[in-house]
């Protein structure tokens, strides 16, 4: 399952990067398109041609796409991710091997020799981790690591099923 993510959910394309989501948000098109906002018309063509599920909170856009589109109400990321969950059946188990980068959406790799990275993070999280992954994109290569974040978001992920 592949998401075309609108402008107003940035945090939530995100998310579903860091949960191995396929996800391309709507802003990072503006290049493509050489348009800010781009258009509803120019994202519904995209999501047709690449056979990506547009999930928006703009009743308008949904109505267009009328099928492959997902209609998201209220606020929050939790909030949204739940009615994913419902809604696609979508499962939220966070697995560093299988996520995206949240910043470019490209895939990670393991990262053999810990010293390679030694200058991309604080030394703080050098010294407490052995593990480490990076985005294959050589014009981003940010690194992830299964640190304090990662399991604030599971258990909020938790809290949210048993809600
Ligand atoms: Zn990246």
């Amino acid at each position: 399952m592949k998401f075309l993510v609108d402008a107003m959910l940035g945090k939530l394309s995100r998310f579903l990067r860091i949960f191995g989501f396929d996800t391309i948000y709507a802003n990072d098109l503006i290049d493509y398109y050489h348009a800010d906002p781009v258009p509803d018309e120019k994202l519904k063509q995209f999501a047709e041609k690449y056979d990506r599920i547009v999930i928006t909170k703009d009743l308008l856009f949904y109505q267009k796409m009328r099928e492959k589109a997902l209609y998201l109400e209220g606020k929050g990321v939790y909030n949204y991710l739940n009615q994913l969950k419902v809604k696609l059946k979508l499962q939220l188990k966070f697995n560093i091997q299988n996520a995206r980068c949240s910043i470019c959406n490209s895939p990670l790799q393991e990262v053999t020799d810990k010293n390679l990275i030694k200058n991309l993070v604080k030394r703080e999280t050098f010294l407490n981790y052995n593990e480490f992954f990076q985005c294959v994109n050589p014009t981003c290569k940010k690194v992830f690591w299964n640190g304090p974040h990662i399991v604030d978001i599971n258990r909020k992920i938790q809290n949210m099923t048993e809600n």
